[in-house]
């Protein structure tokens, strides 16, 4: 087995295609070579060596030495140097590189090579002793942090780690001689630091900063391939869905600098604008300085171009200005790699003295906006299809077109607490927290949260994921907050300078302003905009993007799956025909009954003693349901309507403290002993799987009745009207066909009736949703009798699997852990199990009704995998909550372009 894959001087081993060998860094930087263009050269040590590093109890292959060995000499023979020398020394990187990328999770180290035998020659070579320190104490900095602390598996406490406690050293020493920046040092300044630095390390780490290249060399790549299992690795893995066994791959390559003079310089680009979409080449650079000096936010970065200068940047020197000639190279680059790609790339680049190397492509990160902005304007670009254009844009990122923004006036109105550079865009509000487990913890509490940080590092990852918004106050928009921030499509203002925090006091401050811990803010992350209180955030209105209409309509000729709503009141079924649903997949009635009036007929009904007492009670609800039908009914005119009977356990609508016993014994003239009586004799040990759905109407068929009058009579009265109307009665939690058969005949029986009493003829159809496993088992009986099947793969999750849906959340975080589950059942469909269910009933109710009208109704329905398993399974329709139909459109076509 080959381990290791050279590129250079325009040759590679590998290809972009080889990603899941070589990590996305390492087949692009191949890949690049491949091309032509400008790359130093390396090696990369495939994501097998990972894999087998820790099926191997953390050892390398055997091969692995000489293999690396021999790749090393390759890049010294054309580079003209060699590692460890002490004339020439050759200096290199090794740096992670993932199947898909994962921002700053991992680890780094730059500079390798340095020791005391090739710093004298670096220095001959250079003429720059200054230069030469710098890079070594960034290397002693990062090789004791990463290698020597954290791969090592010391944990010291926060804010007592060895970066720490140099960069601590180094402010001291700064403060000492009067120094201000890093830059004010000068050789014997590092010389001293670097004397201090190694005092410390040796005193904390107990173990000498080592002096050998080789020794340099391998610990480093142990640490990269060890950081794959790092806290902030394995945290961004849970929340990217990123399995474990990929690994990583690591890349070792010659080291660039952009920080030996002012002929040099480093920076991060965009082909595209990752935020708007914008086809504007969109980038940072910084003169004299290494790459993480642009990433780290520690220098306010400079724009690339004159064409995104801002007002805030306009003073500022762009690349094109600065360094016109590279500027062009650069530009020209960048289009050729976004032609090859055929799509947005995120590029790194370094400037030595004048000559320009790649270090880095990759498809960038973008927002939802840009998403879909890039996809509608590479095909009228002719760059790339439109069926390539609908799977371009994760349906899931539609969400952020979904998303509020804040209400202008109000807006007007506020005073801007601060503003800092807009790096995701949308309205948030929330309260302030300062650290990331905080924002965990306020978050499952209940709590909106607004995570502060000074800069957000990603040991942040899982507060940034749980909170509303992220504001930091350094950094810029290609800092790795605003990266991820992006990739999620969150609300996000970086480089607020403003903002001094203070994390003991909990607070922060804009000048003499003091915010704190638990205190409300707004963000404006379009604009960069902070607002102090919570502000109106008004419902998003996606259909102003015109980019937007214009990707649905082509992912609505694509798809052919119909995609229906969940909704229970007109305002809902409004919202989602606005979003693009095709119907009512399933209208829940429980939650009409709940009414001040309405319940306490229903409470009525519960405590009744005779069928007449009963039928009485029931029927008193009739006209509020008959209005709740017609308006709902009317609002989804010419389009079907699927109603469900009712559901619930009674007990949930009698749940009742001392004071309420009493009201309800006072107004039904009921002794208030009986009404406790009655309350106590509907209390079941396991409701979900006690008496409710079908079993209710079974028990009291005028609910049925009711129900199936209140439909009936406003469809009928609708059609009088002149409004075409589609309703579909559908009975829940159905187990035996007999079950199903005794409910269809009290509606059928009503429907008669009904069209006799009009003198019309009813379009209605009488279904059931199959959500226990044994309705799936059975569904060739079942089918014989009803119209239409919907999935309630909710109920059909949690009977299929014995987890209750409402107490899972005990031991969830647990099994997902330990890899017990792979996500939640309740989110994303069990198609393995669930799943084989849900084909089988399909299966066996279309071999005897091969009409029957299929779809899901379940939470399900408006997950993306899980809309892909409904397509492949032959379902007519998935229905949704009205915010996720755009996201269950976009789904649906690409289920069926896959
Ligand atoms: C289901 O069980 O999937 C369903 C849609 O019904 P409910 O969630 O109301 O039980
Ligand atoms: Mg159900």
């Amino acid at each position: 087995m080959k381990y290791v894959y050279l590129f250079g001087d325009g040759k590679a081993d590998g290809r972009a295609d080889m990603k899941n060998l070589l990590g996305g860094k390492g087949a692009n930087l191949a890949e690049m070579n491949l091309l032509g263009i400008p790359v130093p050269p390396g090696f990369t040590l495939t994501t097998e060596v990972c894999t087998e590093y820790y099926k191997n109890n953390k050892s390398f292959p055997k091969n692995l030495d000489s293999e690396v060995k021999k790749s090393l000499s390759e890049i010294e023979s054309i580079m003209g140097t060699k590692f460890g020398d002490s004339d020439n020394p050759l200096l290199l990187s090794v740096r992670s590189g993932a199947r898909q990328s994962m921002p700053g999770m991992m680890e780094t180290v730059l500079n390798i090579g340095l020791t005391s035998k090739s710093i004298p020659g670096l220095i001959k070579k250079t003429n720059n002793p200054r230069f030469v320190f710098d890079a070594y104490r960034r290397l002693i900095t990062m090789y004791s942090d990463v290698v020597m602390e954290k791969a090592a598996g010391i944990e010291p406490v926060e804010g007592n780690g060895i970066r720490h406690k140099l960069e601590h050293h180094l402010s001291t020493y700064k403060l000492k001689n009067n120094l201000e920046g890093d830059t004010e040092l000068t050789e014997s300044d590092w010389v001293n630091v670097i004397d201090i630095f190694k005092d410390e390390i040796k005193s904390s780490l107990g173990a000498e900063f080592p002096d050998n290249a080789e020794d340099q060399l391998w610990g480093g790549i142990e640490a990269v391939f060890k950081s794959w299992n790092g806290a902030r690795a394995i945290s961004y893995r849970k929340i990217e869905n990123i399995p474990e066994k990929w690994g990583t791959a690591v890349n070792v390559q010659t080291m660039v600098f952009g920080n030996t003079g002012e002929s040099s310089a480093t920076g991060v680009a965009f082909t595209r604008n990752p935020a708007t979409g914008e086809n504007k080449f969109f980038g940072e650079w910084l003169t004299n300085a290494q790459g993480e000096d642009v990433v780290a936010g520690l220098r306010t970065p400079n724009p690339l171009n004159e064409d995104t200068k801002t007002e805030d940047t306009s003073h500022l020197p762009s690349l094109q200005d600065t360094m016109p000639e590279i500027y062009e190279e650069l530009f020209d680059i960048k289009n050729r790699l976004e032609k090859h790609y055929s799509d947005m790339q995120d590029i790194e680049f370094t400037i030595q003295e004048g000559k320009l190397w790649m270090l880095q492509t990759r498809v960038g990160k973008r927002n939802g906006v840009a998403a879909i902005k890039m996809a509608v304007d590479m095909f009228k670009e002719g760059m790339i299809d439109k069926e390539s254009a609908v799977m371009r844009v994760n349906p899931n990122q539609l969400d952020e077109l979904l998303h509020p923004t804040l209400e202008q006036e109000s807006e007007s109105k506020a005073t801007t607490l601060t503003k800092g550079l807009p790096a995701g865009p949308g309205g948030a509000k929330g309260r302030v927290v300062f650290t990331a487990d905080d924002a965990e913890e306020w978050k499952k509490n209940g709590e909106k949260v607004i995570l502060v940080r000074e800069e957000t590092s990603p040991e942040d990852v899982h507060g940034m994921h749980a909170a509303e918004a992220i504001l930091t106050a350094r950094g810029g928009m290609t800092s790795h907050a605003a990266l991820v921030a992006r990739g999620w499509g969150k609300c996000c203002i970086v480089g607020c300078n403003e903002i001094n925090i203070s994390l003991e006091k909990k607070h922060f401050k804009v000048g003499d302003i003091i915010v704190k811990e638990g205190d409300w803010i707004t963000m404006n992350g379009t604009l960069g905009f902070v607002y102090l209180d919570e502000l109106q955030l008004i419902p998003a209105d996606p259909d102003r993007n015109l980019e937007y209409k214009e990707l649905m309509t082509w992912a609505d000729e694509i798809r052919k799956l119909k995609i229906r709503t969940n909704a229970e009141s007109p305002e809902d079924a409004k919202q989602a025909i606005k979003f693009g649903a095709e119907g009512i997949g399933l209208c829940r009635t429980e939650h009409m009954f709940f009414d001040e009036q309405r319940i306490l007929a229903m409470r009525k009904m519960i405590l009744s003693d005779s069928d007449d007492e009963r039928r009485e009670a029931v029927m008193g609800l009739l006209p509020f349901q008959k209005e709740d039908f017609k308006d709902t009914l009317k609002a989804m005119e010419g389009k079907p309507v699927t109603i469900r009977l009712l559901d619930p356990p009674l007990h949930e609508f009698i749940t009742l403290d001392d004071k309420q016993v009493d009201e309800l014994a006072n107004n039904t003239g009921v002794k208030k002993s009986v009404v406790n009586q009655r309350i106590s004799s509907l209390h079941e040990l396991n409701p979900m799987l006690g008496h409710r759905g079908c079993r209710l109407g079974i028990a009291y068929p005028v609910i049925t009745e009711m129900q199936a009058r209140a439909i009936l009579e406003a469809t009928a009265e609708l059609i009088q009207d002149g409004v075409n109307v589609l309703p579909e009665i559908m009975i829940p939690l159905v187990g035996t066909v007999t079950e199903y058969i005794d409910q269809e005949s009290v509606v059928r029986t009503v429907a008669k009736e009904v069209e006799d009493r009009y003198d019309i003829t009813l379009k209605y159809l009488v279904g059931t949703m199959i959500e226990l496993p044994r309705a799936c088992l059975t569904a060739d009986e079942i089918a014989q009798h009803a119209e239409f099947f919907s999935f309630g793969t909710n109920d059909l999750t949690q009977t299929t699997y014995g987890f209750s849906r409402d107490d899972i959340g005990s031991f969830l975080p647990e099994y997902l852990d330990r890899n017990i589950l792979p996500n939640d059942p309740f989110q994303s469909l069990d198609i393995k199990g669930v799943g084989k269910l849900v084909s089988l009933a399909v299966k066996y109710g279309r071999e005897v009704n091969s009409s029957i009208k299929i779809g899901i109704c379940g939470e399900h329905g408006g997950d993306p995998k899980s809309i892909h398993f409904c397509k492949e399974n032959g379902l007519d329709y998935v229905s949704c909550s009205p915010y996720r139909v755009p996201i269950a459109r976009l789904a649906a076509a690409q289920a069926e372009l896959k």
